[in-house]
Parts: C-alpha cells; sequence; structure tokens
C-alpha cells in the first residue's frame, strides 16, 4: 500500500503540473481531495491494515494530502497572478512609455502671454473679420480714397470680375486697426480693448516680412488719457514680454490714424543690437507702432474729441514671437517640420 500511496501522490503532482487551466485543478482537487476522492478512499482502507502499519501510513497518506493541496494552491496563485499581468511576467517598476503629445506653436505662446498683460491692463479682446471694408481699413481712420499713406500699406486686392462687389470694396485687411473703427462706432467710452487677428500685405517675402501676418491692435479711449500714458504703457507691456532689461526706443512716425505717431523699436534679441540680416543691419526691431488717436477718426467714429482723447498701438506678433525666440528668420514660423516647431 505504501507504493499505492506514493504512486497516487506523485501522479496527482505530475497532473497538477501539466494543468493548463484554473478549472482542470478543481477537477483534479474534487478527484484527489474531494469526500470521494482517491486519498479518503487510501484513508478508509487503513482500518483493514496490520495495527503496527496503520500509524506510519495514516500519516504518509496525511502528507501526501498535504503536499496534493499545497501544489494546486501555488498552481491557482500561478494563474491569478497571470490573468493580472497579461501573458508573460513583467517589471511593473520599468517607466511607461509616453505617448507622443503636441506642444503649442510659438506664435500662440507669445499672442496668450501678450493677451494675459493685457487682461492684466483691464483691456477687453476683439475679434474681427479679416475680409474688411475699405471704409474700415481706410476710411474711417483718416485715409481718404486718394490719400498717398494708402500705398504703404502694400494693400491686396479681390478680382471683383462678375460679383457684385465694386473693385476694392472689400479687401483682405491690411491691419488689425480695422477694428478701431469697428468697435469704437458701437461702444461708448471709455474703453480699452485689443484686437488680435492675421493680416495681409502684398510684401516681398524675406527674413522680417511676410504676405500674412499677426498683430495684435490696441486702443483706449477716456477723457483724461495722456501720451505719457501711451508710452508708460507700452514700456510696461514690452518689459513684461521681453523682460525687465529690454532697451526700448521711440522715434517719431505718421500714421494718418494718429497724432502724433510713435515708432516703438527693441534692441534686436538676434543679434543683442551688433545688427544682423533680422534687423536690417541696424540693431533695433521695431515692434509696436502708436499714437494717439486722430481727432478725425474719433469724430468720425461719433466720438466727442473736444471730451474724448485715446491712444492706438499695434505689436507686429509674428516679429515678437522672432525676438522672443531669437528666430531670424520670420518665414520659420510657418514651417510644418514638428522638429523646428518643438524647439519654442
Ligand atoms: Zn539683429
Amino acid at each position: 500500500m505504501r507504493e499505492e500511496i506514493i504512486n497516487t501522490k506523485n501522479t496527482a503532482l505530475a497532473q497538477i503540473m501539466d494543468a493548463v487551466a484554473e478549472e482542470e485543478l478543481e477537477r483534479l482537487r474534487i478527484e484527489y481531495l474531494g469526500r470521494n476522492g482517491k486519498i479518503n478512499n487510501l484513508l478508509s482502507r487503513i482500518k483493514e491494515l496490520d495495527p503496527s502499519e496503520r500509524k506510519n501510513l495514516g500519516s504518509l497518506i496525511n502528507e501526501s494530502k498535504k503536499t496534493i493541496e499545497d501544489a494546486i494552491k501555488q498552481r491557482i496563485n500561478e494563474f491569478t497572478s497571470k490573468s493580472i499581468s497579461g501573458s508573460e511576467w513583467f517589471d511593473l517598476s520599468i517607466p511607461g512609455i509616453l505617448p507622443r503629445i503636441g506642444n503649442l506653436h510659438a506664435q500662440t505662446k507669445v499672442l496668450t502671454k501678450i493677451l494675459d498683460i493685457f487682461s492684466f491692463l483691464g483691456y477687453r479682446i476683439a475679434d474681427g473679420p479679416e475680409i474688411e471694408k475699405d471704409y474700415y481699413n481706410f476710411e474711417i481712420l483718416n485715409f481718404p480714397k486718394d490719400h498717398p499713406a494708402r500705398d504703404a500699406q502694400q494693400t491686396m486686392f479681390f478680382d471683383t470680375t462678375g460679383t457684385k462687389n465694386k473693385p476694392g470694396e472689400l479687401i483682405p485687411r491690411t491691419h488689425t486697426s480695422a477694428m478701431q473703427g469697428r468697435i469704437m462706432e458701437k461702444t461708448k467710452p471709455p474703453f480699452r480693448v485689443v484686437v488680435p487677428g492675421r493680416c495681409f500685405r502684398y510684401e516681398q517675402v524675406d527674413a522680417s516680412h511676410g504676405v500674412d501676418f499677426w498683430q495684435v491692435e490696441g486702443f483706449a479711449v477716456d477723457e483724461d488719457i495722456r501720451f505719457t500714458d501711451l508710452l508708460g504703457t507700452i514700456d510696461f507691456v514690452l518689459r513684461e514680454l521681453f523682460g525687465q532689461g529690454v532697451k526700448i526706443r521711440f522715434a517719431t512716425t505718421f500714421f494718418p490714424f494718429v497724432e502724433p505717431g510713435v515708432d516703438t523699436y527693441i534692441s534686436c534679441t538676434a543679434c543683442n543690437g551688433k545688427g544682423c540680416g533680422f534687423c536690417k543691419r541696424s540693431g533695433w526691431s521695431e515692434v509696436m507702432p502708436a499714437g494717439m488717436i486722430h481727432p478725425n477718426v474719433l469724430n468720425a467714429c461719433k466720438i466727442d474729441s473736444e471730451k474724448w482723447r485715446g491712444f492706438a498701438f499695434a505689436i507686429g506678433l509674428s516679429r515678437a514671437v522672432c525676438l522672443k525666440y531669437q528666430i531670424d528668420d520670420i518665414r520659420i514660423l510657418y514651417n510644418p517640420d514638428i522638429r523646428i516647431l518643438k524647439q519654442y
């Protein structure tokens, strides 16, 4: 009977090791350890044995029972942990592979920063059409039809053949200043507004010019606004944007819709003021033309220019992005190569 016990145990262990599913282990447990199983069957035959053998064989059967029980438990644990971790064991502490995620375009980052600065200063943000009426792009801004300053705007025109529009009546806007009239006509002063948007000009494409570019127009109208408020605003905004140490220079200039007009330059960040292609070898880059709103513009918008005054400015966004990230060619911003855009 000793051999029979040992054979039963060994057969059971072999079958348990070969089991390929948990259900098979359950079947083996019933076959060997169940009430009518093989182990109980052996135990029930103990009493037939000679009393001198009973004790030894009894404990051998109990040991075999324990061994079979442990083997089944161990295999069940293996199946359970496999079903958690998949078909193969792996190290849960190894860092995962991060999914590829995008990043914001350099221009979006700088635009967000600019809008944050103006929101802090109490400006509201407005949006407007890219295809604009000649009236808002030019006429209301003190550019009469025959005004020579229109030439400086390098306007592009639509082919209106076969449409209801007269030639030149609708144009791709040349500046977001076109929104001044639209907003001032409908809003009672005082107000402060910024208008980010895309503009179009017939320019020779080079390191610092494109046929379409982004501008952030801004204007404020109130009872007691002075020229020094404008200079202070520009100074604050540019230092917030480019760092407190940036060099700023103002120069007088002419735009029909402001009087007086100023051009704002900052020291070129691409060459640190030494002179490069980006700053046309001057060491300075024009970044924020501005001025006091011309009384003719206020009057055209039905705002009493005797009572109200205002200033207006525009930030060349694409150029500001280049200055911020020391990009010496504006065309890089239109490059779709992710490897280039990821650097900013
Ligand atoms: Zn430069």
